[in-house]
């Protein structure tokens, strides 16, 4: 998939620098008949893209990288801490009801379920609470804690991990948030998630819009 679209004319450029660089500007302008002035966007387009590169005095030279790789790589750039929201929590003992509500409330369509300390326990999303609601529950007697999937069964990120690094894992688990989380050691020695954020498929498309406007 070209996800970089070049002109004809960037195109062309690319292939001069490729063939005869390194190059001067007036020696590609030229090339092409054209004037150096005309060329000027278009250079700085795809020296700033990282296709091209420019020694003073030596000229363009090819970088070896092909439009979408200097995207992909752009794209890599960006963790998880950079776009994070904080997590919406409860606790495993809130009835199916009051999880309800605090999805309303907080506008969020996956609740993280923390134990005391804020350790990770599960997670509920809305599909699990329409489950137990349909059955013959009353939802205000009814815990999360029947509704939710479960630690050790929850894909989770951290604050270093890339955004492309967790979007793989939504799309991969099918679901459409992550916690983010952190290690820690308790003082029995035994070893559990602390809870410091959450990342949703809001998050990313709200990045890839922003990348789009060129932010
Ligand atoms: P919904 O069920 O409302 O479509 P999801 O697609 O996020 O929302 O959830 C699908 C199932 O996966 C649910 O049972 C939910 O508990 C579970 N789930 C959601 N997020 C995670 C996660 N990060 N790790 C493991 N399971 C998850």
């Amino acid at each position: 998939m070209a996800l970089i679209r070049l002109t004809p004319r960037q195109e062309k450029i690319i292939e001069i620098v490729k063939g005869s660089g390194p190059i001067t500007s007036e020696q590609i302008a030229k090339q092409l008949n054209l004037t150096r002035a005309t060329l000027r966007p278009d250079l700085a387009i795809l020296t700033m893209s990282g296709i091209l590169d420019a020694r003073p005095r030596v000229g363009y030279f090819y970088t070896g990288k092909t439009a979408n790789a200097v995207l992909a790589e752009e794209i890599r750039r960006f963790r998880v801490k950079d776009i994070k929201s904080v997590p919406v929590v409860i606790k495993e003992e809130t009835s199916v009801y009051d999880a309800i509500v605090t999805m309303f409330i907080e506008d969020v369509g996956t609740l993280i379920v923390v134990s005391e300390g804020g350790f990770l326990e599960g997670v509920v999303s809305r599909k699990d609470l329409l489950k137990v609601t349909i059955g013959q529950n009353d939802p205000k007697q009814v815990p999360v804690g029947v509704a939710m999937t479960r630690m050790p069964n929850i894909v989770t990120t951290t604050l270093e991990e890339t955004v492309f690094m967790a979007a793989q894992k939504i799309i991969e688990h099918q679901v459409d948030a992550l916690p983010v989380v952190r290690k820690f050691v308790k003082e029995d020695g035994k070893e559990k998630l602390e809870v410091v954020g959450r990342i949703t498929k809001t998050n990313i498309t709200q990045l890839f819009v922003e990348l789009g406007e060129g932010k």
